[in-house]
């Protein structure tokens, strides 16, 4: 087995790791250490978001990252994402201006002069969602954001942006594994450039969010054909976590698996020893169950 080093071009002049490292419900005690041992494994991206709550300490493990193995800032791809607001929470939706802002503030508590990837966390700045991307296309001419792009956005939510004729969105991050694999909305954003990121890659898992005040949203349909991993995980001789992020990779999904296990951080990295048949990713493909349960789907305000 070997660590996976290959990317997937995101715009004309940047290209994103097939792996990277995820932070989502990684606190800021653990994160510094996390994010300088993921670094260390080999991760060169690192995704959170204003929303995660984490990123000063995230920026802090960056930059221990750096130090540890005497890489640079060019080395590592970074991505952070706007809190768009959800008016159905009572949250407003930010601004065109506050979106800037927003920006900013997320760059100084990473400790960085720009990201790799600015993203909106999600759909539900209703009517301020296009001025959220209007803010989008100027931080990136501002260099602020190399790239820029979206996340939990459906169809209308993409065409919304394309049929006003703005700059499409690069990259638009979503939930992908083999119970939710979005074909209609992944042919559209390959009709028009839009990159897919892969986030919760691990739903299939038993041991996905297990801890107190993780619980998931897995139907009887899901838990009833998870042997299937297992089992084919088994013929390549590797791990169930091991085969699902293949699968996304080998579909050309950019992957972000989060583990606080060093153990785990190094054996989700290590994807180049195997291929996944086109046998096998074609039962694979068989086993669709619609929407995602990581977040977002079902969720009117955001699937509106
Ligand atoms: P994930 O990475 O698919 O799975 C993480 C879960 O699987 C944790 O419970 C982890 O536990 C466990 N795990 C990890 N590696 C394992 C292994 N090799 N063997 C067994 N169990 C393993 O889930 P995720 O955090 O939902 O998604 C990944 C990242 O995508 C997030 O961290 C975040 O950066 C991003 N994301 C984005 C959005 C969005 O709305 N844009 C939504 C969700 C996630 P341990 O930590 O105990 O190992």
């Amino acid at each position: 087995m070997a660590i996976m080093t290959r990317t997937f071009p995101l715009n004309g002049s940047v290209d994103i790791p097939a792996v990277g490292f995820g932070t989502y419900l990684v606190s800021n005690e653990d994160a510094p250490k996390a994010v300088q041992a993921a670094i260390e494994c080999g991760y060169r991206h690192i995704d959170t978001a204003s929303g995660y709550r984490n990123e000063a300490a995230v920026g802090e493990g960056i930059r221990a990252g750096l130090a540890a193995t005497g890489l640079t800032r060019q080395d590592i791809f970074v991505t952070t994402k706007l809190w768009p607001g959800n008016p159905a929470w009572g949250d407003a939706p930010k601004t065109h201006e506050q979106t800037l802002d927003e920006c900013e503030t997320s760059l100084q508590r990473l400790g960085l002069d720009h990201v790799d990837l600015y993203l909106i966390h999600a759909p539900s700045g209703g009517t301020e969602r296009l001025n959220q991307w209007r803010a989008l296309i100027e931080l990136q001419r501002a260099g602020k954001a190399r790239s820029i792009g979206v996340s939990n956005f459906n169809q209308s939510h993409l065409e919304e942006i394309r049929s006003t004729g703005l700059q499409t969105p690069d990259a638009n991050q979503i939930e992908l594994h083999p119970w939710s694999q979005k074909p209609e909305l992944l042919a559209y954003m390959a009709e028009n450039g839009i990159a897919p990121i892969a986030y919760s890659s691990l739903v299939p898992l038993s041991t996905w969010r297990t801890e107190e005040g993780q619980a998931s949203a897995k139907t009887e349909a899901m838990k009833a054909d998870s042997g299937v991993f297992t089992a084919m995980a088994a013929k390549y001789g590797v791990t169930e976590a091991q085969f699902l992020l293949r699968w996304g990779v080998q579909n050309g999904y950019a992957v972000l698996p989060k583990s606080l296990k060093p153990e785990r951080m190094r054996q989700n990295i290590d994807l180049e020893g195997f291929t996944i048949d086109e046998a096998d990713m074609e039962v694979l493909r068989a086993m669709d169950r619609g929407q995602g349960v990581a977040w977002a789907s079902g969720d009117p305000s955001v699937a509106e």
